[in-house]
């Protein structure tokens, strides 16, 4: 093979290897991915505000909703800036808006714009 051989073989081969490489669908053995959990809205159960509990929390799943008269300061935290993902009973899951509550057990997730009147602000 001359050199203008190899350098017309070099220069067709190389983005044939390249596009080959992006587009392999095999995984590394070394590397798996986790099962991913189905995580759409209709596949989750959210707290009822209705829900004779969440109703003793004046639980609403949209803080903006609530009364400014309920929603007050806390703690130094303005009402307008409650919401249940600063909560201290707030569970955070990555990268959902929505997680379980400690004061709202086996009711289902709560939404992390949520808010009610137990809110407290996360330790520091
Ligand atoms: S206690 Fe906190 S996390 Fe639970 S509903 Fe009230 S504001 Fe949201």
């Amino acid at each position: 093979m001359n050199r203008r051989e190899f350098l017309q073989k070099t220069f067709i081969a190389l983005p044939i290897v390249a596009i080959a490489a992006c587009t392999n669908d095999k995984k590394h053995p070394e590397v798996e991915e986790k099962p991913k959990e189905p995580d759409t809205s209709s596949s989750v159960t959210f707290v009822s505000e209705d829900d004779p509990m969440a109703k003793n929390l004046a639980y609403v799943a949209d803080a903006s909703s609530a009364s400014s008269e309920m929603r007050v300061e806390k703690s130094g935290v303005k009402g307008m800036d409650q919401y249940c993902h600063n909560c201290m009973f707030y569970i955070a899951e990555d990268g959902k808006s929505y997680g379980p509550c400690q004061l709202l057990p086996k009711k289902g997730m709560v939404h992390a714009d949520g808010w009610c009147k137990s809110w407290a602000p996360k330790p520091a």
